[in-house]
């Protein structure tokens, strides 16, 4: 088996190794040959004894498969003993022997055999619950065709170092992420984001690793390969998931700890009790935590690699829990349910100024801004054909404006609190045309010179059309509220806000107030933020889980957040939301169903002698296989 897989079900083997050169793989299944030439040779012994039994009378005959199959699993329970790991082959070990003292030789044999079967197919059904690992790693091309000494050579793809060109032709996987130098093409990013619509892409375009060239010629220079590719990034994450434990795991790791010790002292009290030594037998088989072992890590593996494949990307099964909890959802205004593209709608002067000029003053404040207002005043100014000048001086009040020097003068733009505090007053015609606008849902921002207002540069974003099924979307999973937050004044908030159907919403919140009211609201709720990870990284660190959209290629955002959506598509948030409900019932249907209430129905039943031992080790592997099978339905969960 993978050495991935190895890791999960470990303390729930009967021999702690599993060597890779003993799995093979037809038609996509993997299986363990070892395991299953184990099965075989005991399998075929039985028989033999059976025959041996019934023809010569020899009684003894089945305690030769006993020791050939038991022997490997004491052995492997004595190496967990060392390791202080209390594991599940010790059970049917002290069984086992008991069993072989007391002369129940044959039920030992075949209790041996069952356990190696339901093992081995555990194996094979467990390395396909990893195969959302290995689908996104057939993604990955192998090889990439490489210019090198004035020739095309072909050469492993993670061969290729930064700076050296790759072609690409029509239908082909890109093998690099790198900034295209020659050609154009068609490129689909399905295979990355789930979401195939095809983009032009030409020369200074950046491209990224599996993505496809559906139509078209490329020469890119290469800038990450391996493991520092957007897809090498998003395996390394799903991997790590594996390391990381959910806290339902924890729980049913310690459980599995106190497990063996307490089901030791049970057999011991129901052999007193009830003086027959089969029972107690029984209750040892049949009480094994093996379901228990894996109920959580095959389902949040299953999962996080469903969402993978779709451009989801969950840090891991503390999120995935916490994520399928969620009672609250805090919405960031601006480049979450508006596009974050802001374009100037109207200049309007109030002093002595042309439109011109009060854009060129606009332009010198924000000259050295990144946010969106700003770089929406630089695009205008451009289309204007305004040449900016320098500002000195330049300093940001974050929730409020700029403050820039041009040639010894002050120039102040923003919302009436930077107003404010700069101590400029907004007069009575101002505030009236400031009211206008925002009403429209529009983000009027404010420029004066030293002591008085010279205009109003008025801002719109464009809203994204899916939020409000989304709204709608969120209640339907169970989500009690759902807030828009802003630092956008309360007219244009409540005007927006009434465009989406988003009925909670707070206006004129500084990041500090977002950060303070995400607080505030954990105390009754299981929240969480979506934001677009940049300049509302605090909020979502905040946050019980933390989701930024638009994470493609943006290292910032992904690194901030607990959940990284590659696409702008808010729907994926809801597609997160429900995967993880999906897995926590899944996980708890495993914890509850198929272990403890298999495994407490089972043990009174080989208490009270209603089933034997082989009868036990059906049942126990039949909770195990179950557990597996409904994780896996998470693979394909739509
Ligand atoms: P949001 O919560 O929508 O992301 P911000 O907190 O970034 O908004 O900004 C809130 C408000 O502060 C903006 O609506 C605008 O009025 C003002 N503001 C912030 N930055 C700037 C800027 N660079 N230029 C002008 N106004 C700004
Ligand atoms: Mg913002």
């Amino acid at each position: 088996m993978s050495k991935e897989t190895a890791s999960i079900c470990e303390s729930c083997h009967l021999d702690g190794e599993r060597e890779s050169r003993w799995t093979y793989s037809i038609g996509g299944m993997r299986f363990n040959l070892k395991d299953f030439l184990l099965v075989a040779i005991v399998g075929i012994l039985i028989l033999v004894s059976l025959l041996l039994w019934l023809v010569w009378g020899i009684v003894e005959a089945p305690l030769l498969p006993a020791l050939i199959g038991g022997i490997p699993i004491v052995i492997g329970a004595v190496k967990g003993l060392l390791r202080k790991d209390m594991n599940v082959g010790l059970l049917i070990s002290v069984a086992l022997i008991a069993s072989i003292i007391v002369g129940k030789y044959l039920p030992a044999a075949i209790v041996v055999f069952i356990m190696h079967l339901g093992e081995a197919l555990e194996n094979i059904t467990l390395a396909r619950s990893t195969k959302a690992i290995r689908k996104l790693l057939e993604l990955r091309p192998r090889f990439a065709r490489v210019r090198r000494n004035g020739q095309e050579v072909e050469v492993p793809a993670i061969e290729v170092r930064r700076g050296e060109r790759v072609l690409v032709k029509s239908g082909e996987r890109i093998p690099v992420d790198g900034i295209v130098v020659f050609g154009q093409a068609a490129v689909n990013k399905a295979p990355l984001t789930g979401e195939s619509i095809p983009v032009e892409v030409g020369v200074g375009d950046e491209v990224f690793e599996a993505t496809i060239n559906e139509a078209g010629v490329l020469e890119i220079e290469t800038t990450k390969v391996g493991r520092e590719s957007m897809m090498g990034r998003i395996i390394e994450l799903v991997e790590k998931v594996q390391l990381e434990k959910a806290p339902a795991q924890r729980i049913a790791d310690r459980f599995a700890r106190y497990f063996t010790p307490i089901i030791l002292v049970i057999t011991g009290l129901v052999y007193y009790l009830t003086g027959e030594i089969i029972n107690a037998i029984t209750v040892l088989i049949i009480a094994c935590p093996c379901a228990l072992v894996l109920a959580t890590p095959t389902a949040v593996l299953a999962a996080v690699g469903n969402a993978a494949r779709r451009g989801i990307l969950i840090k891991g099964g503390r999120t995935l829990e916490a994520t399928g909890q969620i009672t609250a959802v805090v919405l960031d205004k601006t480049g979450t349910v508006t596009y974050g593209q802001s374009e100037v709608t109207n200049i309007k002067g109030f002093g002595n100024l042309s439109e011109r000029e009060i854009l060129l003053k606009a332009a010198v404040a924000e000259k050295f801004s990144e946010h969106p207002l700003a770089r929406a005043v630089m695009r205008k100014a451009q289309a204007f054909g305004l040449n900016i000048p320098d500002s000195s001086d330049f300093k940001v009040y974050p929730g409020r404006g700029v403050v820039a020097y041009e040639s010894g003068e002050k120039i102040t733009l923003g919302n009436r609190k930077l107003l404010a505090e700069q101590g400029i007053k907004v007069p009575e015609e101002v505030a009236q045309f400031l009211m206008d606008q925002e009403e429209k849902g529009e983000t009027p921002i404010i420029l004066a010179s030293e002591h008085h207002i010279e205009g109003v540069v008025t801002t719109a974003d464009t809203l994204r059309e899916k939020v409000s099924v989304v709204v709608e979307d969120l209640k339907k999973t169970g989500v009690k509220r759902i807030i828009m937050l802003t630092g956008d004044n309360e007219r244009t908030a409540r005007a927006i806000a009434g465009k989406l159907g988003i009925k909670e919403f707070l206006a004129e919140q500084l990041p500090e107030d977002k950060v303070n009211f995400v607080k505030k609201l954990k105390e009754n709720y299981k929240v969480v933020v979506i934001g677009d990870g940049v300049n509302d990284a605090p909020a979502l660190a905040t946050a019980h889980v933390g989701i930024a959209m638009g994470a493609f290629g943006s290292d910032a955002a992904i690194e901030a957040a607990d959940i990284a959506l590659l696409t702008d598509d808010l729907t994926q948030a809801v597609q997160a939301i429900r995967l993880s409900r999906k897995t926590v019932q899944i996980i708890w249907s495993n914890i509850i169903l198929f272990s403890l209430v298999i495994n407490a129905i089972g043990m009174y039943l080989a208490a009270v002698g209603a089933v034997g031992p082989i009868a036990a080790a059906i049942l126990h592997n039949v909770g195990s296989f179950a557990v597996i099978i409904n994780s896996a339905r998470l693979i394909n969960y739509r």
